[in-house]
């Protein structure tokens, strides 16, 4: 394979001029960027993709070049190295990848439109104009752009308007930032706008298919994120403007364009009188998260995309400081701990998986780190982990000077705990080494050995892992004085137990508050104390047990025959936290089960046995006033009862449905998706399949839509599922940014299961190139991987995917997501009898 060079040592812009024509009808590009900066060599390189270039001058004469398609390059060789000015003309193809340049499709009054948008992220400003397209090239960037414009029309970008001239719209020239970070659309659209205290400019913007009041919420955060963050990192916002758009069309989540942050409509619009508490957090933590990456990605950038941690995982750490601040109410803190922790043990226990720290070269490889699981998930609590060690004052007063030292330049991880180092006068660089640069994390087994108390460190794998004797630095956060703060060592012992437990007062235990990434197998002395002891932890604590039983069982480390009878101290809480992880215990117990058995009967009575209590407490109709807590637990506890088949939960759902049928958007946003599924599992037909599929085309409430979703994929009706399927590549009904949850939706439907799988085998093909160029493609193997538990579906697994292994970027997915099924499958057949056992057991 070819050398990848960074163009950046051989050319460095320091200013663009970028001038574009855009025709949405003929769907071309005609563009000329004049790009300043000096050449280190006569033979430099610049990034392209899908341009055809017409001409290069060097100070305003033509120059020799070719086009390196493979390299993504056009070749030029100057009279002499030095300070040059280029002048590049180019036309490019306007595509509906949702990458560079692109088109949102959207209906409004029943007539087509469009919003043009960007998406630049990771290496697409190339396809949109020539330039160093590397997070190191940074310069300024003057933007001129002409369009196919109609009355009413409105076009935005990183920085304000300047003028309009002969139908060309000129931009301020912006400070200096990377190339993947430029932004514009155009089309229209309506906004809302307020200012910060510092008087920064803060707008979001949609397209006028949505209702005015659907901009509020983002409004709101998005004022306060500014000003908290302008706070927290004593570094004013160093922009004008901080416009937030809704782009129909959207691959990723969202995108921290500097000045112009692009989400998906579901991540930033919703009806304020009507949306879930689930959701309204969901939507103000990709907004803070965004708007964290203003300074922590946009002002400071990774030198390299090996870096790209220092973006993700700082952003998603400062989502729920910022959050915590804006919205104390919502507890945030609590959603960390049941969204983005399982998330990390789970993907980060497979062998083979990435580590924080990614060497990379090829463009390819760049888009499949953005491992939700690792970079952001698990880079998040190991920067929570940073945070719990030194303080939010040295942590504040290292980042302002971090800003201050790196500011419209770039930086690297050693940069960051330099930082953190003086401030704390810790030595965090060598702390966080382990962790930063290996994969996996660590399981210490707690035990009394000859009566003393003993800690060892140990790798943690789901399925077969490859021990080659990784140890951590672990920050323990004991709640006996005898343990270190670190464990630097494989074991430690701490001392007489018998004197330590009566000296203490309480159960020993390590990693209060789970803010370390480990899990803990306390021996049976240990557990069976803080088991004893349960009601006086917190709600955190009682998580983390569950949650590391079900860890430790689906490692193998005990069988989950031992942790069934365990569950039902915990099913009378009161506390989302722990009603989440008691959910997620449960639903590893449905892969035991298969459909028309006694056993799944079983099940379902045991479940029916744990969820009658809160069922009756909570009932389906959402109280006013009641708490967060009993909010967020009901989705779960209704969950439970209709998978239990409850005959009273199923007639009232119907009720709830029939009473409602008329306006079924109107039904409370909480538990609208359970009302409508099960209707379409119990008395669907295909009537009603067709009202919902109509309703899910016409409304643009992005919550409603995929409680729709949901419930459609859920049909036992094959042929209503082959018709859904059907629909898979009508984009004017499912776009394709939601292809992959209506795909995995019906892979989880046992009546839908072949049939999803034989769509996906045999249009792989068409999906890689609808969206193979992206981030979001990889999802797709893991989404299969996660519906898969018998031999027969490993091997077809195998028999398909195989033979895609060297297909760049999927390389880690297909191999990982191949141990995901082996371990799952080798699981139920040596447990399945035992667990299936103490199931019946408990349900007497
Ligand atoms: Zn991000």
């Amino acid at each position: 394979m070819a050398e990848l060079t960074h163009f950046y040592h051989s050319f460095q812009p320091t200013h663009y001029d970028i001038y574009l024509d855009i025709d949405r009808g003929t769907k071309k590009i005609s563009g000329k960027t004049t790009i300043t900066g000096e050449a280190k060599n006569e033979a430099i390189a610049i990034h392209q993709k899908d341009l055809t270039v017409s001409a290069v001058q060097a100070d305003g004469e033509d120059v020799p070049f070719t086009t390196d398609t493979k390299a993504d390059a056009i070749r030029i060789t100057l009279a002499k190295a030095g300070q040059v000015t280029l002048a590049i003309t180019y036309t490019a193809p306007l595509t509906d990848t949702m990458m560079g340049i692109y088109p949102s499709y959207y209906e409004l009054n029943g007539e087509k439109k469009q919003l043009i948008g960007t998406q630049f992220e990771t290496n697409a400003a190339r396809q949109a104009f020539p330039c160093v397209d590397e997070p190191e090239a940074k310069a300024t960037f003057s933007l001129a752009i002409k369009f196919d414009e109609k009355p009413g029309e409105t076009i935005i970008a990183n920085m304000p308007e300047k003028k309009v001239e002969d139908g060309v719209h000129y931009f301020d020239t912006t400070v200096r930032m990377s190339t993947y970070l430029i932004a514009f659309a155009f089309g229209e659209m309506q906004s809302k706008m307020t200012k910060t205290k510092s008087g920064v400019e803060i707008g979001v913007f949609a397209t006028k298919a949505h209702k005015a009041n659907e901009l509020d919420f983002a409004l709101d955060i998005a004022k306060k994120a500014i000003e908290f963050y302008e706070d927290f990192y004593q570094t004013p916002y160093p922009l004008p403007h901080s416009y937030q758009l809704a782009l129909p069309d959207f691959s990723a989540g969202a995108m921290e364009n500097w000045g112009l942050v692009t989400y998906r409509e579901a991540l930033l619009l919703l009806d304020p009188d009507n949306t879930s508490l689930e959701t309204k957090q969901l939507v103000a933590t990709v907004i803070t998260h965004e708007l964290a990456h203003q300074w922590f990605g946009d002002l400071v950038t990774m030198k390299w995309w090996d870096d790209l941690w220092l973006n993700e995982s700082f952003a998603n750490m400062m989502e729920y400081v910022s959050v915590d601040a804006i919205k104390p109410e919502y507890h945030i803190w609590e959603t960390f701990q049941t969204s983005e922790v399982p998330a990390a043990l789970q993907r980060d226990a497979t062998d083979g998986v990435q580590a924080v720290h990614v060497e990379v070269e090829d463009p390819a490889e760049i888009d499949s780190l953005f491992d939700g699981a690792i970079v952001y998930a698990k880079g998040a609590r190991m920067l929570v982990m940073v945070r719990a060690l030194i303080g939010d004052d040295a942590l504040r007063a290292g980042l302002k000077k971090y800003f201050a030292a790196h500011q419209y330049g770039n930086a690297t991880g050693a940069d960051l705990w330099a930082a953190l180092g003086d401030a704390s006068g810790m030595d965090i660089g060598a702390i966080m080494h382990s962790w930063l640069e290996q994969p996996g994390y660590p399981v210490v087994t707690a035990a009394v050995k000859d009566g003393q108390l003993t800690l060892s460190q140990k790798q943690f794998f789901v399925g077969e892992g490859k021990d080659i004797g990784r140890q951590w630095q672990i920050p323990l956060n004991s709640n006996y004085d005898a343990a270190p703060a670190i464990m630097k060592d494989k074991e430690i012992s701490l001392g007489d137990y018998k004197q330590l437990r009566q000296a203490n007062g309480k159960p020993f235990r390590i990693n209060v508050g789970n803010s370390s990434h480990f899990i803990v197998k306390y021996d049976q002395t240990l557990l069976q104390d803080i088991l004893d002891h349960v009601d006086s932890l917190d709600a955190i604590a009682q998580l983390q047990i569950l949650q590391d039983l079900r860890v430790l069982a689906e490692g193998r480390q005990i069988s989950f025959a031992t942790v069934v009878p365990l569950l039902s101290s915990f099913d009378n809480s009161h506390s989302a936290v722990v009603n989440t992880a008691l959910f997620y215990l449960l639903s590893d117990l449905k892969n035991f089960v298969f459909p028309d058995t006694p056993e799944k009967k079983s099940l379902q009575v045991y479940f029916d046995q744990l969820s009658a209590g809160q069922l009756a407490r909570l009932g389906w109709s959402p109280k006013s006033g009641e708490s967060n807590d009993d909010q967020l637990t009901r989705p779960f506890v209704l969950s439970n009862a209709l998978y239990a088949e409850n005959k009273d939960a199923i007639a009232q759902a119907h009720e709830l449905f029939t009473a409602n049928k008329d306006n079924l958007a109107g039904l409370p946003a909480d538990v609208r998706v359970f009302i409508i599924r099960n209707e379409v599992q119990h008395f669907g037909t295909p009537a009603l399949f067709d009202q919902l599929l109509a309703a899910y085309r016409e409304t643009n409430d992005a919550s409603y839509k995929s409680n729709i979703r949901a419930a459609l994929t859920q049909t036992p009706d094959t042929q209503l599922i082959a018709k859904l399927i059907e629909k898979f590549k009508d984009a004017d009904t499912i776009k394709p940014q939601d292809l992959r949850a209506w795909f995995g939706g019906v892979l989880r439907n046992e009546h839908g299961e072949q049939a999803a799988w034989d769509w996906i085998r045999t249009n792989w093909q068409w999906l890689s190139d609808r969206v193979g160029g992206d981030m979001e493609f990889t999802t797709y193997i893991q989404v299969s991987a996660g519906a898969f538990r018998t031999p027969k579906r490993l091997a077809e697994f195998k028999e398909f995917f195989e033979p895609k292994l060297n297909t760049p970027g999927l390389t880690r997915e297909i191999k990982m997501d191949t141990k995901v099924i082996e371990s799952r499958v080798q699981l139920i057949a040596d447990e399945k009898d035992a667990v299936n056992a103490a199931v019946a057991k408990a349900t007497k």
